[in-house]
């Protein structure tokens, strides 16, 4: 990406691949980006590293705006105007109330945030980040189905997670997922959740972010399950009640989602046909692309451009939102769907 950059490659590439903007995804925005084993740290950003991105967006003359703005837009498919810069938080973590709205208010930049009402009340868990303290703690790790990990060294610490991961998430249903973590917590005497500065906005918290016009919040189901993986009954009923409950708590219906993990494997075209008969006016998956005025017809699985906390380098955000790695990651295509 360095090379792309200074090479000149992707401010060529902006005019043909940059489209008509990127709609950004973040996750956490805290000063201490580091986590246990580190294999939870691309999740977050420096507030000081969002003041960046933003700085550098306007000066690059981007406009910075909400995600009912970015729909216009692409509707519209006007290439006439400024590019814009959508951003987006998933899962609602505290520290964007703490640490990442001051830096969005500073700017006066729209932001969205992606809610998932299982996450405030306890129904979900942030179970990738419980794995990590778990593993953390533990030197030997066995899985009810009799699975055995010695995780004593870093490296085998790591490696356990990563097993672990898989275990979760392709050997279990996503409805054992926290039973089984429940469980393993219980024997290794930890708490199944996360200490309070590592954890989600409580209602209260979301009702004062969602007051600010800045701020937009989007559905990201009840339970964060990998939709793929439930019916489509299932999945229509996680899209709509996560949007019923949102707007019960908050006051305002929710028009915009976020697939959980939104992979190719966690989202496809029939959750694309499902979130757009729930009524949502856009659905956004962690696809990695720019926005293209064709998106107008794929409305319900636009791609993102993720900022990787591992890479907290104005030169990786500049060259991903060119669009110059657009079609690098999707095998030469610029135009990133289903
Ligand atoms: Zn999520």
């Amino acid at each position: 990406m360095r090379l792309a950059w200074h090479s000149g490659f992707a401010s060529r590439a902006r005019a043909r691949l940059g489209g008509l903007g990127s709609i950004i995804m973040l996750h956490r925005v805290r000063p201490d980006c580091t986590s246990p084993l580190g294999v939870n740290r691309s999740l977050s950003i420096s507030p000081a590293f969002l003041d960046k991105i933003l700085v550098s967006l306007k000066s690059e003359d981007i406009e910075l705006v909400s995600m009912d703005d970015a729909v216009a837009r692409i509707k519209s498919g006007s290439q006439g105007g400024k590019r814009f810069a959508a951003v987006t938080l998933d899962d609602g973590y505290s520290d964007n109330l703490h640490h990442a709205y001051p830096v969005f208010q500073k700017h006066r930049a729209p932001f969205t945030i992606y809610t998932t009402p299982g996450l405030v009340d306890g129904a979900a868990v942030l179970w990738w980040e419980v794995l990590e303290l778990l593993v953390a703690k533990a030197d030997f790790i066995k899985a009810p189905n009799g699975q055995e990990w010695r995780c004593v060294t870093m490296f085998q610490k790591r490696a356990t997670f990563y097993a672990l991961m898989r275990y979760f998430t392709e050997t279990l249903t996503e409805l054992q997922q926290i039973p089984v973590l429940q469980q393993l917590c219980e024997t290794h005497g930890l708490i199944c959740g996360v200490p309070a500065d590592r954890d989600v906005m409580s209602w209260k918290e979301l009702r004062q972010i969602a007051s600010d016009p800045l701020c937009t919040i989007g559905a990201h189901t009840i339970h964060h399950y990998n939709l793929k993986r439930l019916t489509a009954e299932m999945v229509s009923f996680e899209m709509r009640q996560s949007a019923d409950m949102l707007e019960e708590k908050l006051g305002k219906r929710p028009v915009h989602f976020a697939y959980p993990y939104g992979s190719a494997k966690a989202a496809g075209e029939r959750e694309a046909i499902l979130a757009a008969q729930e009524g949502f006016a856009s659905a956004v998956t962690t696809r990695h692309g720019t926005i293209h005025a064709e998106h107008r017809a794929h409305m319900h699985i636009l791609p993102r451009i993720s900022i990787n906390g591992r890479f907290q380098e104005l030169v990786y955000a500049k060259t991903m939102m060119s669009g110059a790695t657009t079609p690098i990651a999707n095998a030469g295509r610029r135009v990133v769907q289903a």
